[in-house]
């Protein structure tokens, strides 16, 4: 007999990266793989002030830290210091399980595919690494071909693209225009440089060192992009497991009254509008967006973060008495439980990966208001590829005005092809994670080989 694998799960320090890889952990918990889930300090704080005193006595994972010394969450300061300091405390962390039961070693690490510093560890001490993709494969694909497009001379060395024509990849996945690249950042050069340098070149380094390259994505909605990465593992869509009756990868406590008031609202007539934990607007776009909601005259379920706008939240004047009666606003959702909830009609998002997954596999309708990265594509292939969303087109001064979000969201209530596209994507998803389904069959075989390794 040999030893049960113990698997180190390592999670790039932000919402997005950290919600899929804990799905990920409770899934391998629940094929009896024991998982200690790896977050920076600063993460981890925010995800036990998150969770309830019960959930934490059952959570079948364990939770810990290593203190990478810096306050909140800075990424640019974060991204700097990571590569010199990182590496090390993770050693540490491993050598010390290692040492302190002779049962229990470290058999696997599955790492972020931007946390070069767990691929890195683990690489140095031999120990066997999965790198995990928490966006689309096409995004991926793209990243890949980086330095492909550098030397072509269609992106410089700092990724600005050198030409105006959008650049494809395949006939069957959109084209990328100049301001919709992964490392795109509206307004911010140094930003999008900065990310491209740090990220994106790493992780194709990440990639090649990797032993298994695991995706939260499905075949069968991305087939094209799968076939450019020829190793690539789609086993997704990742959900949260709910035995415990609630979910463990939130930096912000669910404010799950909106599941009693969603029990209130007639079906399929709400409109959840989530933006996800980064996307945030100036109050002149949070006004319009709040009116928007207000003219389309149906329920609505709005996440409004504290953070959300620039500066302290204010609703127009009047607004919250005027929709109190048909209005839910909320810090933080429970949003696959809201997204499920047969009242739900319509998801008002950010294209977040992890949002469209979520909304995918609940099959409701996007309205689509990207922000930056990723979501510019995502947006692209939710309108133009699977037709499940329509997108919404900023005036001459970048505002998306009140009128825009009510004629859209009207719009895309009453779309029949769309309703039926997004139907038809829920069961995809729905087959692909089920017996015998791809994502389903590439899990199952990435945990027997971890099992069988260790024998
Ligand atoms: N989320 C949530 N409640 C909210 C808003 C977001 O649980 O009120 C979760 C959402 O379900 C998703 C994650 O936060 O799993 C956001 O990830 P996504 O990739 O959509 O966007 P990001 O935050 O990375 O921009």
């Amino acid at each position: 007999m040999g030893r049960k694998p113990h698997v180190i799960v390592v999670p790039y320090p932000a919402q997005g990266h950290v919600a899929p890889l804990m799905k990920l952990a409770y899934n391998l918990a629940d094929h009896g793989i024991k998982v200690t889930f790896v977050n920076t300090e600063s993460i981890h704080v925010k995800l036990m002030s998150a969770m309830s005193e019960k959930f934490k006595e059952g959570i079948p994972i364990s939770l810990v830290s290593v203190p990478e010394g810096l306050d909140g969450e800075d990424t640019r300061a974060f991204l700097e210091r990571a590569p010199s300091s990182m590496p090390l405390l993770l050693q540490n962390l491993i050598e010390n399980i290692n040492e302190s039961n002779i049962d229990d070693q470290v058999t696997h690490v599955i790492a972020d595919v931007t946390a070069e510093w767990a691929l890195e560890a683990a690489k140095k001490m031999g120990i066997e690494l999965a790198a995990f993709v928490p966006c689309g494969v096409a995004t991926l694909a793209f990243v890949l071909h980086a330095h492909r497009l550098t030397e072509a001379g269609i992106i410089d060395d700092y990724g600005v693209p050198m030409k105006d024509e959008p650049i494809s990849l395949s006939n069957s996945i959109p084209a990328w225009k100049k301001n919709e690249l992964a490392w795109s950042f509206p307004g911010n050069p140094e930003s999008e440089k900065f990310l491209f340098l740090n990220s994106v070149l790493t992780a194709t380094e990440n990639v090649k060192i990797s032993d298994w390259l695991l995706v939260n994505s499905f075949y069968e909605l991305e087939p094209s992009a799968c076939d450019l990465i020829p190793n690539i593992l789609p086993i997704g869509p990742l959900f949260a497991s709910d035995h415990l009756g609630t979910f463990a990868g939130n930096f912000c406590a669910e404010d799950s009254t909106c599941l009693n008031w969603l029990d209130q609202q007639p079906p399929r007539s709400v409109i959840y509008a989530g933006f996800g934990s980064t996307r945030a607007c100036d109050q002149q776009q949070f006004n319009e967006l709040a009116l928007g909601l207000e003219m389309v005259g149906q329920p609505f379920l709005w996440v409004v973060r504290s953070n959300f706008t620039n500066g302290i939240v204010e609703f127009p004047d009047g607004f919250l008495e005027r929709v109190e009666k048909h209005g839910k606003i909320v810090e933080w959702a429970p949003q696959e439980k809201a997204l499920a909830h047969p009242s739900t009609a319509c998801f008002f998002s950010h294209c977040g990966w992890n949002s469209i997954l979520e909304g995918i596999s609940q099959g409701v309708p996007f309205l689509c208001w990207p922000y930056f990265a990723d979501q510019f594509h995502n947006r692209n292939y939710m309108c133009e590829t699977w037709k499940i969303g329509l997108e919404l087109i900023p005036d001459e001064n970048g505002i998306v005005t009140r009128h825009e979000i009510k004629t859209k969201l009207e719009k895309l209530l009453s779309d029949k092809d769309i309703e039926a596209n997004s139907l038809k994507l829920k069961e995809m998803a729905g087959k692909s994670t089920s017996e015998g389904g791809s994502s389903f069959n590439n899990l199952t075989s990435f945990i027997e080989q971890m099992k069988q390794q260790d024998v």
